[in-house]
């Protein structure tokens, strides 16, 4: 036989390499407020950057650890920089870095309880504790997630097998006694695309997500929530769900989460709220009030990998009865458990979600409500909230730029629109003019390197959005973005 292959390394080789990538970490963390945010490369530019031969022989680590610092980094975007205000994407903080590889060391697999003893009652901990820092009964089940796509369909799969007539989780949408189209309804502007691409997967089409009117807040009309209802249920359809946004992608408004949970126990349908953008707002007492009525949602998606600055990935649902997620996923076999129960079982999370063999992904958002506690996630909460209220600030003072809402959360989308096309009626060659200086204003930011920032659309017109969901971010770096854009807005007058 030939030798034996043992690809493991030295405590000392380990130890050093160790320390090495700790250094290098450290390094960008000393660098990071200061990066070019975006790269500045084309797609192909990146592409070619990793053409290289599949590995036949092992390589050193050393010289695989170079390749973060020559291929990774230069090609990377710094969604921790302090003027990172792209999508809805988080920091990363520090601690959470550490967990990673703590967890990656262990290994637990926390889809059973056997293989992740500590790992499942962490993630149990940790659920109830984010249940209690927002509100939301402590009692409840949930999970942690990849994000809040996966949060969303682990809702809605369970808002269907728990609603359906018969039994969904046996014969699917192909029983017949289905007697109609299932239905679930959805703000229409702010509705987010993830609710459609989860009913799709649900197998029920996207065609089965209703758009409700919205009032001029851009939060849904209960009003016209109940007359669809009643309009779908008159003509035999089958209404099962309403999905609230607690925190809305473009203007972070809340829908009235308590007129909606009324509606939804009037009608017996179940009732998501997807806070993958706000629902952490709750754990601020003084907007509380906006959030009344959540405590009564079926289900709840979170993103902690947005607004708790966990590094990806990681969302959250949480469902107000743990049994109904069992009795949408649970699964058996007699070689998942020992096949007679006894004292040394315990939660098996594959029994709860959509995912088998899972990851410690709860290690880090442990870490890290421990390291800064409800009272420091208050505090960095609020400077979000109030950076966006700093951008709105110098949005009404200039005169080139309009008002789109009043800022609620740290989502805050606005208009470059110069003094000379303010005022009066626009015709669509002028509102075309002013949707491509807000793109090119975005355009130009990204290449600049100085800040990441991208548009939207409200109303059908081009929008500049930003989403300040980063524990760095401070109001100076509001004003020096805003100083860009104006700039850049000024530069481009007449040439888009
Ligand atoms: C981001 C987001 C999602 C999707 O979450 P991922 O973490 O990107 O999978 C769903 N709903 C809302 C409101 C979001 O903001």
């Amino acid at each position: 036989m030939s030798e034996w292959y043992d690809p493991d390394m030295s405590p000392e080789e380990f130890r050093r390499l160790g320390h090495r990538t700790i250094d290098m970490i450290a390094e960008y963390y000393e660098s990071i407020r200061d990066l070019p945010v975006y790269p500045k490369r084309t797609a192909h530019e990146v592409e070619s950057a990793f053409e290289e031969e599949l590995p036949r022989e092992g390589q050193s680590p050393d010289s695989i650890l170079d390749a973060w610092t020559e291929k990774i980094l230069p090609n990377a975007t710094h969604l921790g920089s302090p003027r990172y205000f792209g999508y809805v994407n988080g920091s990363g903080a520090m601690i959470g870095t550490l967990a990673e590889a703590l967890a990656a060391a262990v290994n637990m697999n926390v889809g059973g309880w056997k293989p992740a003893p500590a790992a499942t009652e962490v993630e149990r901990r940790t659920i109830r504790w984010i249940a209690e820092a927002i509100g939301y009964p402590a009692d409840c089940g949930g999970l942690f997630t990849s994000g809040g796509m996966m949060a969303n369909f682990t809702a809605l799969t369970a808002a269907l097998r728990n609603t359906a007539a018969y039994d969904m989780a046996e014969s699917g949408l192909q029983s017949p006694e289905r007697t109609g189209r299932f239905r679930l309804y959805m703000a229409d502007h702010e509705g987010h695309v993830s609710i459609k691409a989860a009913a799709d997967m649900t197998g029920i089409g996207r065609s089965a997500v209703v758009p409700i009117p919205s009032r001029d807040d851009l939060s849904m009309d209960p009003g016209e929530l109940r007359r669809a209802i009643e309009g779908d249920l008159a003509a035999g359809e089958l209404p099962f769900c309403v999905v609230a946004q607690v925190g809305s992608i473009n203007v972070g408004v809340i829908d009235p989460i308590e007129q909606i949970a009324d509606i939804c126990e009037e009608y017996g349908l179940w009732f998501h709220a997807d806070g993958a953008c706000g629902a952490f707002g709750a754990m601020l007492p003084e907007m509380r009030d906006q959030y009344r009525g959540m405590e009564r949602a079926d289900s709840l998606t979170l993103d902690p990998h947005k607004w708790l600055y966990v590094p990806y990935e990681c969302g959250a649902v949480l469902v107000r009865e743990p049994e109904r997620l069992r009795r949408a996923f649970s699964m058996s076999a007699p070689y998942l458990r020992g096949t007679i129960p006894t004292e040394y079982d315990g939660l098996d999370y594959y029994d709860y979600g959509p995912q088998m063999s899972r990851g410690f992904r709860a290690l880090k958002v442990w870490m890290m409500i421990k390291q800064y506690g409800l009272d420091g996630y208050r505090k960095l909460l609020r400077q979000n909230n109030e950076c966006a209220s700093h951008m709105h600030e110098l949005v009404k003072k200039s005169p080139d730029f309009e008002v789109l809402h009043e800022p609620n959360l740290y989502i805050y989308s606005f208009r470059f629109v110069p003094a000379g096309m303010q005022g009066g009626r626009r015709d669509e060659a002028a509102e075309s003019e002013i949707d491509r200086l807000n793109q090119r204003i975005c355009d130009e930011l990204q290449l600049s390197g100085e800040a990441f920032v991208m548009t939207s659309r409200i109303h059908g017109r081009v929008v500049i959005r930003i989403s300040v969901c980063s524990h760095r971010t401070t109001p100076a770096d509001i004003d020096r973005v805003f100083e860009r854009m104006h700039a850049i807005g000024l530069a481009n007058l007449g040439h888009v």
